[in-house]
């Protein structure tokens, strides 16, 4: 029952019953019969009525209000250790880039030195080496150029955040058809189609914005089905707040309980040896998503295809 209802009824029954059973009371502590006394007890009747009820008030408040002062010092209790457990993981978060930024940036020296060695110990001595040791050094060198690319992702990853941006007007058109040539010229052979109409002119972080587009784009084009010409539809909506971003793809497919795992840094699913990455195109996309002030998620089937979604905070 909640507080008021209680109080209320407690009261009503307390008068109730006064009301009931007070002329008893009285005739049982006074003289009986004397019309002259008639106004006196109903003086005392009412004085006893309205200091019972306030006794009676006073504890149900005291009551209810030592309740709530006992749940609002448990709530500062617990958002204090809310603040502090945020606290830490800013700090460790802040470490953590910290640190990728520093492994990356300062790893790419000495795998320059691996290449640069490599390459070479090829050139120099390809006369005297037979086919095998030819052929690790190629391994290496491929080795190297994989680990490179893995630490430039990271090293994009850790910078998300650090730069202060700017809203500028994007054309999205022209930042979806710049990012298509790019990916049309490392294409290759596959066969390709982008598919998309009335883009709109939105306000939000250039570099951020291209990138996650770019990510996706690219996924899209590298986790195709076999002998399938890929089409990619790319959709926009405009909401009260935000927009919406749609990136539809007819490949491989996820499965659901891969949909949250595979936006963590790093992660690449089991079937994906065939194809090259770092398994940090997703991550990059969500924070720089976050950053914008939207989020990500998806809708897959295997072997039909994905759907992106990410939204964009109106500003
Ligand atoms: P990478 O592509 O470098 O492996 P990502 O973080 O971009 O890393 O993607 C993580 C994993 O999610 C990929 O390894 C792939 O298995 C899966 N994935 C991402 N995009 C798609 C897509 N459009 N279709 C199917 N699988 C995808």
């Amino acid at each position: 029952m909640k507080p008021q209802h209680k109080i209320t009824l407690i009261y009503f029954l307390v008068g109730a019953l006064w009301i009931l059973l007070s002329d008893i009371t009285i005739e049982w502590l006074f003289e009986l019969g004397k019309i002259d006394q008639l106004t006196y007890h109903q003086s005392i009747k009412g004085l006893i009525f309205v200091g019972l009820t306030a006794v009676m008030l006073y504890f149900l408040i005291k009551h209810y209000y030592d309740q709530l002062a006992n749940r609002l010092k448990e709530l500062e209790k617990l958002n204090e250790e809310l603040r502090v457990k945020s606290a830490e993981l800013e700090s460790s978060n802040k470490d953590l880039e910290q640190f990728a930024y520093v492994a990356s940036h300062d790893l790419q020296e000495p795998l320059r030195m691996i290449s640069g060695f490599l390459k070479l110990l090829e050139k120099y001595t390809h006369k005297e080496l037979d086919e095998k040791a030819v052929q690790y050094i190629q391994f290496g060198l491929d080795g190297a150029e994989r680990m490179k690319g893995v630490i430039l992702n990271l090293l994009e990853y850790a910078k998300i955040g650090k730069t202060a941006y700017v809203y500028e007007s994007i054309h999205v058109e022209k930042v979806l058809n710049d990012i298509w040539q790019v990916q049309q010229n490392n294409m290759g052979n596959k066969e390709a189609e982008l598919v998309f109409k009335n883009l709109p002119v939105i306000s939000t972080y250039k570099i951020p914005f291209t990138l996650t587009l770019q990510n996706l784009i690219s996924n899209a084009l590298k986790y195709k089905l076999p002998k399938q010409k890929i089409i990619i539809s790319f959709t926009v909506e405009e909401r009260d707040s935000e927009w919406l971003f749609m990136v539809k793809d007819n490949g491989v497919g996820i499965a659901r309980e891969d949909f949250e795992s595979i936006f963590q840094p790093f992660l690449r699913l089991k079937n994906d040896d065939v194809v090259t990455g770092s398994g940090m195109g997703l991550a990059i996309v969500k924070k720089n998503v976050e950053l914008m002030g939207g989020r990500v998620w998806l809708e897959s089937e295997v072997g039909v295809g994905s759907t992106f979604y990410f939204t964009i905070k109106k500003v």
